[in-house]
Parts: structure tokens; sequence; C-alpha cells
């Protein structure tokens, strides 16, 4: 299980960063559309924050 926590508080798992990169795009769009990260900016945040629980 990968895991990246949100700096709202909103925590994402999924099973490989993969999955961890979608879940973030998804929550990003929906909560944080003010941040307008591209898909780059988002792996690398999963790349260098997400550890496994
Ligand atoms: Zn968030």
């Amino acid at each position: 299980m990968r895991v990246i926590d949100c700096p709202c508080g909103h925590r994402l798992e999924g099973a490989d960063d993969d999955e961890l990169f979608r879940l973030a795009r998804e929550h990003v769009d929906r909560d944080h559309p003010e941040m307008q990260r591209s898909d780059e900016e988002v792996r690398e945040r999963v790349a260098a924050d997400a550890y496994d629980a």
C-alpha cells in the first residue's frame, strides 16, 4: 500500500504510485482546483511524498 497525505489532511491510499497519481489527480481537481497542478507536478508530488504503509 502506498499512501500520501494531502496538506489539507486528506489521506490518499493506492496499490502503487500509478493509482496514487490517479487519486491525487482527482483529489486536486475536485478539492484544490486553485492549485492548478499539472499532471507532471502531481506525479512529482507523489514521487516525493508517498510512503509505504
Ligand atoms: Zn487535499
